[in-house]
């Protein structure tokens, strides 16, 4: 793979198109194990995004990331902004300087994004938090040294839908317990929508 700041610019964009025409489906999946929110600060994240990295010019991949990072933190409340903030500057710090990333190094990002999360979230892999994505789609990167986008696609997708069936231990979800169960996790679903649009970009 080769992400250059064009494909990261256009992966953003994807982001962003899949967030706002699905933000009602998210705010719905947020409605019944959480606060309702989901959508709305996913969507109004996104938006600052794109609009912050469409009037700013960028000669590496890491001061995008740094720009996506912000943006999140800044601009996002709840649980979701500092965690997917966290995720793209600790994606920044790791491939800091580098104008094009090769899979080798995107790898390493995720799994420094994937600490930056269990840092700050406190969750495990199987807790029903957007990290019952991230974990399965490192692995993919790790097991494969020549990424298979379609393969990266499914794998986040049946990550996503497999956390209907979790009891939720971390998040707003946790304080349903048992009730959080028969629910998609809101938070794996946009961090589905992350990695499919990745692999929408790498393939065009
Ligand atoms: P809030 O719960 O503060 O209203 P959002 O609704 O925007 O924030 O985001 C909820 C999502 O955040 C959840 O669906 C889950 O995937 C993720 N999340 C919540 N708590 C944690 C945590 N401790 N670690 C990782 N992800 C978390
Ligand atoms: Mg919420
Ligand atoms: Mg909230």
């Amino acid at each position: 793979m080769n992400l250059t700041v064009d494909k990261t610019l256009k992966w953003m964009t994807r982001v962003n198109e899949k967030i706002q025409a699905n933000k009602a489906y998210l705010t719905s999946l947020d409605q019944a194990i959480g606060d309702g929110d989901h959508g709305i600060n996913m969507s109004r994240g996104f938006q600052e995004v794109v609009k912050k990295l469409s009037s700013s010019h960028y000669e590496t991949v890491s001061d995008c990331f740094k720009d996506v990072a912000m943006t999140l933190m800044s601009k996002v409340g709840g649980a979701s902004g500092p965690i997917f903030g966290t995720a793209f500057l600790k994606m920044s710090m790791s491939v800091k300087g580098k104008e094009s990333i090769n899979q080798e190094e995107f790898t390493r990002a995720i799994d420094d994004a994937i600490n930056g999360i269990i840092q700050r979230g406190k969750a495990n892999e199987g807790d029903k938090t957007l990290l019952d994505v991230w974990m399965p789609i490192l692995r993919v990167f790790q097991e494969n040294d020549d990424i298979n986008w379609n393969d990266a696609d499914n794998t986040a997708k049946n990550a996503m839908e497999a956390t209907k069936e979790r009891l939720a231990k971390k998040g707003r979800a946790a304080y349903l317990k048992e009730r959080s169960i028969g629910h998609i996790d809101p938070g794996s679903v946009s961090s589905y929508y992350l990695f499919q649009s990745l692999a929408e970009v790498m393939t065009k």
